[in-house]
């Protein structure tokens, strides 16, 4: 496994394997999220890229840019054995050899969910994936429907933008008490670990409405009871930023619009049927304590 610190080396790597390449891209601190990641890449191509990269560009002003774990070490064993061919883990001076002129513009999917508390940070993801993409040139990247939001833009970006490679989506990986694998999960102390579960258990009060048949409506309404049921419960320890249910693909809210969708199906809603059920994204954001997690799941509603 070869360590590129910078453009010239990760060149050198890049010259030296034979192949198309999977890329993925990790701000560190890895996880079985990460790793499950990597895994799926070594099916799709012979060659696997890493990057390893803190991207200032994605944290707001009063965000944990400089709290984020870095641990590059601990990184490099965890990938070594699964035969990532090149880690590219460079400086900020090497990433951005200078203040960017030309950004990218994210759209209006930006502004929404994630966009609402962190005003410029899919800018700054698309950014800095747009480059890493330029520099290692896979035939696929992969990206976790952990943060599906971004997951959103980076195929938006890539489809509008022609830029020639496939992205692939990698499910959730959960520990076993539900709770997502996250990096920022080392900022919880054990009890809020133990609050943190009810991001995920309230998700699964939807998927069980979901499954009994309930649309959108009565689907987030689980949602909703069942968050705030811990809020109540947790005595100012979790603190809701949003729970929602959208479009799995346009972000178009599923609450509150049913009449754009049945209109547009050019039907009356009383006569959908099982088969007009359509996937919908619930997705949850909320403090615990002072470490803001996302999680999300996929529906039929
Ligand atoms: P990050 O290091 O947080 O920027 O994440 C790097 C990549 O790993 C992104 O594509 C994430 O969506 C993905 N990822 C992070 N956590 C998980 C998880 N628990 N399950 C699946 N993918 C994940």
């Amino acid at each position: 496994m070869i360590l590129a610190r910078t453009r010239a080396e990760l060149a050198e790597a890049l010259a030296s394997l034979t192949g198309e390449t999977a890329l993925v891209m990790t701000m560190g601190a890895l996880h079985e999220g990460h790793l499950s990641l990597v895994r799926r890449a070594s099916e799709l191509a012979p060659n696997v890229v890493v990057s390893i990269y803190v991207n200032p560009l994605q944290f707001g002003p009063n965000e944990d840019f400089d709290a984020y774990p870095r641990q590059l070490d601990a990184d490099c064993a965890l990938l070594e054995p699964l035969g990532v061919a090149v880690v590219f883990a460079p400086s900020d001076e090497e990433m951005y050899p200078r203040t960017p002129l030309v950004r990218i513009d994210p759209g209006p999917v930006a502004t929404m969910l994630e966009g609402t508390t962190r005003p410029d940070h899919f800018a700054g993801v698309l950014q800095v994936v747009h480059k890493v993409m330029n520099l290692v040139r896979p035939s696929v990247a992969l990206f976790g429907q952990k943060d599906a939001q971004q997951l959103a833009l980076i195929r938006t970006m890539v489809a509008d933008l022609d830029m020639p490679l496939a992205i692939e989506a990698v499910p959730i990986v959960r520990d076993d008490d539900g709770v997502a694998r996250s990096s920022r999960n080392t900022y919880l102390s054990p009890e809020e670990r133990i609050q943190a579960r009810s991001l995920s258990q309230a998700l699964q009060a939807g998927t069980a409405a979901a499954a009994d048949g309930e649309g959108a409506e009565a689907v987030l309404a689980a949602v909703r009871e069942s968050i705030e049921q811990a809020i109540s419960a947790s005595g100012g320890v979790i603190r809701l930023d949003y729970a929602v249910l959208v479009d799995a693909e346009t972000f178009v809210p599923l609450v509150g619009q049913s009449d754009i969708r049945s209109s547009s199906a050019g039907e009356n809603s009383l006569a959908r049927g099982a088969s007009d059920r359509t996937d919908g994204l619930l997705a949850i954001a909320a403090w615990v304590g002072t470490t803001r997690i996302i999680d999300n799941t996929i529906v039929s509603v």
